[in-house]
Formats: C-alpha cells, structure tokens, sequence
C-alpha cells in the first residue's frame, strides 16, 4: 500500500486537521485485523483513536505486530481490566494545589497545558484526562497557575506537560516561557513533548526561535523503537539542538512486543545519540487501566538493562525505573551488581558476570 502524500503534509497543522480518527481513515494506510476493528469500535469511549497521518505512514500496511501499530492502534485486550489497574496511578490529582499543576516534590511541579496529543498512544499514563477536551486548563487557570509558581518559592523547576504542550500556538507557549522565566526563583524549564516523534514538522524554525530566545530549554521526548527515527524526526531534533538551542532527552516506556529486547533497545539508544538526543529513562509500564498487556516483568527488565549496562556506552544507557503507584516517585530497578560486604572490602559481579572484590572505604 502506498500513500499519497498531500501537497501539506510538511505543515503541522495540516497533520492535526487531518487526524485519523475512524477505522476508515485508517484503511488508506493498513490491513486492519478483525481485532484491531472490533477494539476500534469499543475502545473509542475509553481513550480515543488519534494518529497523524505521518505516524500511520510509518506503519506496516500487513503486519499487526508493527511496532507503530501496536502503539497507536488499540487490540481488544486493551479493554481486559486487571485488578491493579488505577485511572490515575501516580497520584497526579491527588497533589494539586491548582487546576492543571501537580506539586508533588519540594523542587518542581508538573503542569498540564494541554489535553491534546499528536497521537493517543494506547499505553498512555494519563487516559483518564488525556483526549478529552473537557477539563483542559483555560486561561484563567493558567494565571491561577502561574500566580502559584511565583507566590511557591520552592518551586525550581517547572515541567510542561499534558497532552502534549507543543500543541499550544507559538503565542501561546512564547507567552508562557516569558512568564515563567520572569520568576526568579524558577531555575529551569523543561518541556515533556513526543511532537519531535509523531509530528516532526511541529518543530517549525519559529519555534526554534522562541526556545532559543528563552535559553536554556530542556525537552524530554518520547523515542520507544528505532522505527521511529525517521530523517524527519532526525532534522526536528537537529532545528532543536540548533536552531533552539535545546537540550533534548528522551524517555521510553519498557513495551510487551514493542521494545522488551537488548539488540531493539541498543539500535534505538544508539540511534538516538547519533541525533542528538541523551537518552535518560527508561520507565516499567505504569498500573494505568488497559495497559497490562504492554507490561514487562521487572525481572525480565532487569535482564534486559544487564545487557545494557557495560556492554554499550554510558552515554547512551538510560535509567530503568518504576514511578511507584500511588504517587511514591521514581526508583532505579537495577540489577544486583552487590554481591557480598564483607568487614572491609566488598564483592561485586560486573557487566560479564566476573567477580571483583575492592576496598569499602571503612
Ligand atoms: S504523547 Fe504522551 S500524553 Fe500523549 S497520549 Fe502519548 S503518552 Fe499520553
């Protein structure tokens, strides 16, 4: 099957305009399975379907097991329910002091600007909110917002988030940057934004002009397979770190058929570094409903990270982690590389699995 790429298929808003959002639309670029129609139809009140065209230009038109399609194309077991699954697992409403922020640790807070995505990706953390329009942050709440961050000295840093906050005009978000870094006590700026993945063309040089007019911006992308990087993402990421001037990260989610292999993780970090981007986390799958068929056993993570750690550079290994259910943060799910303290020297396993014992410092 071959699209036909519209004369506007570079413009960003031309993606958003012409989202796939029925199985119809989706049949000019794949086979759908029998599965993949039946989830279609009764998933859709639970957690939209939302792709741009680009992101279903990158799927494979006959193989339902694609990388792409499982992230963006919901199956019917996405509508299993496990008893673990919670609709807001880490506690983001729980702690929030305003409409649209989440304030959870001393230093940095957390704030949704926007309810909308490029794409709504099944295994996404935030479904109870995320797709829906009702309920996004207006104006008046983000001065609410704001008039919190200047009178909250402890704040450091601020994370946008949503949806997707790039999905905000530019006015919009330059008007925002120039707030916040009006605040003396803000000392950094982080944006949380998979736009550089599934809406390339939505990192315009004019964007890249407002990031870089409000230096330093640190930007945290979303890169789960190396199917994803594409010459468009390449040159979004390069406008970034360029034109822009920003720092760009990514984070990945751990997937059940998506990534759960070292040599798919290896090609996507190393993939990553080449353009760029550090690669900073790896997360476990949150408890989020309908998502546990995407989850990893943590020891098969563990196993995964081992093959990870030592073998490829530092550089592009990032940290597997688990956000704790019911808003505890972040832990390091590491493998054990301790494997004895003794009085005054204890023993650890390295990357090979060989023993060294060295001296604990007492
Ligand atoms: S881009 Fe992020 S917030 Fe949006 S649906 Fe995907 S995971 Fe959720």
């Amino acid at each position: 099957m071959s699209v036909r790429k519209d004369k506007d298929w570079g413009n960003w808003k031309w993606q958003l305009q012409n989202k796939i959002r029925n199985k119809e639309s989706l049949e000019a670029y794949i086979v759908l399975s029998n599965d993949e129609i039946s989830a279609i139809d009764q998933a859709d009140s639970l957690f939209e379907l939302g792709i741009t065209p680009y992101y279903a230009s990158l799927m494979d038109p006959r193989n339902t097991e694609c990388p792409i399609r499982l992230q963006a194309i919901p199956k019917l077991i996405e509508l299993q329910t496990n008893e673990r699954d919670q609709q807001d697992p880490l506690a983001e409403e729980k702690y929030m002091p305003v409409k649209g922020v989440t304030h959870r640790y001393p230093d940095r807070a957390l704030w949704y600007l926007s309810h909308n995505c490029a794409v709504y990706c099944r295994f996404c953390t935030r479904k109870r909110k995320v797709s829906k329009p009702l309920g996004t942050p207006n104006r008046n709440e983000w001065d609410s917002a704001l008039d919190y961050f200047r009178k909250t000295e402890a704040i450091r840093e601020i994370i946008l988030s949503g949806g997707d906050p790039l999905s905000l005009s530019e006015d919009h978000l330059e008007w925002i940057l120039s707030e916040l870094k009006r605040i003396p006590h803000i000392n950094q700026i982080r944006i949380h934004s998979r736009h550089p993945v599934t809406l390339p063309m939505r990192i315009t040089d004019t964007l890249c002009e407002i990031f870089n007019k409000y230096f330093p911006i640190y930007m945290v992308t979303h890169f789960n397979h190396p199917k994803e990087c594409t010459t468009e993402s390449e040159q979004a990421i390069l406008r970034l770190v360029k034109q822009g001037a920003v720092s760009v990260m990514n984070q990945s989610v751990l997937l059940k058929g998506i990534n759960d292999s070292p040599e798919i993780l290896q090609n996507l970090n190393y993939k990553l570094i080449s353009m760029g981007v550090k690669p900073y986390y790896l997360h476990q799958c949150d408890e989020t409903f309908g998502v546990s068929h995407f989850r990893v056993p943590i020891q098969k993570g563990k196993e995964i990270y081992q093959n990870l750690r030592g073998k490829q550079s530092g550089i592009t290994v990032p940290l597997y982690v688990a956000d704790l259910t019911g808003g505890g943060g972040k832990v390091p799910l590491l493998p054990e590389y301790e494997v004895e303290t003794k009085e005054f020297t204890n023993i650890y396993r390295n990357y090979k699995g060989d023993y060294y014992e060295i001296s604990n410092g007492i």
